[in-house]
């Protein structure tokens, strides 16, 4: 065996989906990394479309962007949230990149006159989606499996992946399946049948799982850990239980450490690691835990019932919250219940708002009235991409008094755009990857919010968005109180939008959700959150003091 080698780890699911196949990976990911170990992560999506740019967010989730402006699976954000390794558009391929990509070459002549098929066509390009990751110096690829196994489309890349020891040798490859053990309430029973059922159609397929993590809802025990290992063909202690965790998904690799799973795979795959660095991270649980404080933050959006379309900004609020210790309540509010029953009936009492990123014009007049409640009423605010653009809506209606202000995604005949296409995008009208998308650097206005945040004078942030702040309007903004506090390198594209006059008023192009970390907050989600527990605790002073005047008196 080459002892340089990368390592593969495959992860799969079954019995069900939405088993936190993702978060499981991204631990493991955590885990081998605070082993020393040089580790990069990738998800392979069975479903057709060449990637979730164009997917409804009610069917799919949040879009996650990567530096390189690839748009990609919600779960690669938890991949960046958990670990360190570069991510870009080879960490996430579906069925309909790798097809693409094989129909080109056919269409080249690459195959030379050949029947293409499947086998060996499709799962040669899968396999060299995934062994391309294994470059010299990374210690371990770990690549993610979407869907549940027994899922039509799913069958080649399972059948890439069964193939893989083969060319590589078994030695180097690692297998893990997650499953769910459900308990009965009826039989007052834990239930391994699925999970046995489940590896039994891993093992038709040719796919020996190495190792089992089970999810519970409680903990079952080994008795139960023990008959999966008979049923299933898996050592004892190689069936690990990753029961749902009581406070926060940051617990989850701690948990898998209590049962031993980072020893079980440096052993497996003969890792040459270094000793476990939890204790940084042990100290963060701990304060995720037991916070001291609490505040509620409404997040007024779209897809509001859909809990995956906001996924990496309720992450980021609650890293900030982990930083104040301070337990972060979000009510979600959808915008159109809000232009319903009116911004006061369901803002009243919150400590922040924030408006976050979307597309369409729905629900965008509650968003704008939630923006002009906050901005009266002195609320923290943060506005995110389409949030940033309804504040200067906002603000151009009520402030500068320009009436029917709009952006020209909303109404093309609006008498004042001040949210209009950018000029890159007035000629395209084909719909996956088009937009301004990815990283770019933003220069900081000093004696900012925005700047005192960052300490910094330039930064860089992702982007996903066709619109911009109209740059005509920009005097009219900045000499009634709208302040610039971030724009491009070359002056014209307005980033940062801040109210001077405000405890805290700062909205953003971009989407900062996409760069903060457990550990390391994100400095505008640090700040509002920080602005938001300022006037909570502020509002319980003035409560309690008249109570403190009569027991002063009394
Ligand atoms: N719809 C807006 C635009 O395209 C905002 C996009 C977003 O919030 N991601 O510019």
């Amino acid at each position: 065996m080459d002892g340089d080698m990368s390592r593969h780890i495959f992860v799969t699911g079954g019995v069900v989906s939405s088993l936190g196949k993702g978060l499981t990976s991204a631990s493991i990911g955590m885990l081998l990394e605070r082993r020393g170990l040089k580790v990069r992560m990738q998800k392979l999506d069975p479903y057709l479309n060449v990637d979730p740019g164009t997917m409804s967010p009610y069917q799919h989730g949040e879009v996650y962007v990567l530096d390189d402006g690839s748009e990609t699976d919600l779960d690669l954000g938890h991949y960046e949230r958990f670990t360190s390794g570069e991510l870009n558009r080879r960490s996430n391929y579906t069925t309909g990149q790798i097809y693409s990509s094989v129909i080109d070459k056919e269409r080249r002549g690459v195959y030379l006159g050949r029947t293409v098929q499947v086998v060996p066509h499709i799962t040669d390009e899968i396999k060299a989606a995934i062994l391309g990751l294994g470059e010299p110096g990374v210690d371990v690829v770990i690549t993610e499996l979407g869907g549940t196994v027994g899922d039509i489309e799913g069958l080649p890349f399972l059948e890439a992946i069964r193939q893989i020891p083969l060319d590589i040798g078994k030695e180097n490859c690692l297998f893990i399946h997650l499953t769910l053990v459900p308990y009965l309430k009826a039989a007052r029973e834990a239930k391994t049948k699925p999970t046995q059922h489940s590896v039994q159609q891993l093992r038709e397929i040719g796919i020996q799982p190495d190792i089992l993590i089970v999810r519970t809802e409680r903990p079952i025990g080994r008795e139960h850990t023990d008959k999966i290992a008979l049923f299933c063909n898996v050592e004892k202690k190689a069936v690990i239980e990753e029961v749902d965790k009581e406070f926060s998904i940051y617990e989850v690799p701690v948990g898998l450490v209590e049962h031993g799973l980072d020893e079980l795979i440096c052993q497996k795959l003969s890792l040459k690691s270094g000793p476990l660095n939890m204790e940084d991270y042990r100290d963060l649980v701990h304060r995720i835990r037991n916070p001291q404080n609490e505040v509620t933050i409404a997040v007024v959006g779209k897809y509001i019932e859909h809990r995956d379309a906001y996924k990496s900004i309720y992450e980021s609020l609650d890293h900030a919250g982990f930083h104040h210790s301070t337990q972060i309540h979000v009510k979600r509010i959808e915008a159109e219940e809000l232009e319903r029953q009116g911004p006061e009936m369901v803002l009243k009492g919150v400590d922040g708002v924030l408006v976050p990123g979307g597309f369409g014009m729905r629900g965008i007049e509650g968003k704008i009235q939630a923006i002009q409640y906050a901005r009266q009423s002195e609320t923290p605010f943060f506005g995110i991409c389409l949030g940033m653009q309804c504040a200067v809506i906002e603000f151009a209606r009520n402030v500068l008094d320009l009436k029917d202000a709009n952006s020209t995604e909303f109404a093309a005949d609006t008498p004042h755009p001040v949210i209009c296409l950018l000029e890159g995008q007035k000629t395209i009208n084909r719909k996956g990857g088009t937009m301004r998308l990815g990283a770019q650097p933003c220069v900081l206005v000093p004696d900012t919010r925005a700047a005192r945040a960052y300490a910094s004078a330039e930064i860089s942030e992702r982007h996903r968005h066709r619109y911009e702040f109209n740059p005509e309007y920009r005097k009219e903004f900045v000499q009634s109180g709208m302040r610039i506090a971030g724009t491009s390198p070359d002056g014209t594209l307005v980033e940062i939008v801040e109210l001077a006059a405000h405890p805290w008023f700062v909205a953003v192009q971009y989407h900062p959700e996409f760069k903060s970390k457990p550990n390391i907050p994100h400095p505008l989600f640090r700040d509002f959150v920080q602005a938001c527990l300022q006037r909570r605790l502020g509002r319980a002073v003035a409560i309690s003091a008249p109570g403190d005047s009569i027991r002063a008196q009394g």
